[in-house]
């Protein structure tokens, strides 16, 4: 696995890098871990503190998959948050939650998650340094176009990041082909001179690859919400990063 070769004019080895964001630019694993310590405290006040991290490692790989049928437009949003709210409470011994105690438990959740947006540390750079390439910037995103504006802007970023495109843009997400295209059309430029870079191997990196963009898979220490071989990761054939600050190396700059 290298760069992408010196297909184009040669000027630059790619012409776009379109990004993930959540824990690819922004740290959302961080944020959820402060959203479910203020909805275990008040809703599993009989879970130990110590047992914070086996909540977040649950929420996060939402192993029944509500999110997923979300972004495949299954379920609907409010569904899909409220059947995750109640596998958590089941998992850890609480009370079922009905649809008004569920709102009480969302408002906890995105004071929490909300308060807690923050870029990763290697993400404003990388863009800057893309974009004085004179490398097209983006991000494509599987939430909704204006929940993730904001997230940008509490995060620092949202200057950076002059497009997005989200769940709303063609009401379907990752990994479908089109949302990809779509996302280079708006960006102005060909999927084969089109980095895509994700935290999920397949969503991300290898349904880009797919599309016919260059799949790069951003594989931070500690951050797998799943098990992942490296059977899958040979498998997949993307670029592989531990963080953010090798992209450009990578992509052949
Ligand atoms: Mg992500």
């Amino acid at each position: 696995m290298g760069g992408p070769g010196a297909a184009g004019s040669g000027a630059r080895p790619v012409d776009g890098v379109l990004f993930d964001i959540d824990d690819t630019l922004v740290d959302t694993r961080g944020a959820f871990a402060r959203a479910l310590a203020g909805t275990t405290s008040a809703y599993l006040p009989h879970l130990p503190a110590a047992r914070g991290g086996d909540v977040l490692a649950h929420w996060r790989a939402d192993s029944l998959g509500y999110y997923r049928q979300y972004t495949a437009g299954e379920l609907g949003y409010e569904a899909q948050r409220m059947a995750r709210a109640n596998d958590l409470q089941a998992e850890f011994g609480g009370a079922a939650l009905d649809l008004d105690s569920f709102h009480a438990w969302d408002a906890v959740f995105e004071e929490g998650v909300q308060s807690a947006w923050a870029a990763h540390s290697d993400a404003l750079q990388v863009i800057a340094e893309l974009r004085a390439d004179g490398v097209a910037v983006g991000a494509l995103s599987n939430a909704l176009v204006g929940y993730q504006t904001r997230k940008l802007a509490r995060a620092g970023l949202a200057g950076a990041m002059p497009m997005l495109v989200g769940l709303d843009t063609l009401g379907f997400g990752k990994p479908d082909p089109r949302v990809f295209l779509e996302a280079c059309r708006l960006l102005g430029t060909e999927p084969a001179r089109t980095a895509y870079v994700g935290d999920e191997l397949d969503i991300d990196a290898q349904a880009a690859s797919a599309a016919g963009l260059i799949g790069v898979w951003l594989d931070r220490p500690g951050a797998r919400r799943v098990e992942i071989s490296a059977d899958d990761v040979a498998a997949a054939g993307v670029i592989v990063l531990p963080g953010l600050a090798g992209l450009r190396a990578a992509l052949g700059f």
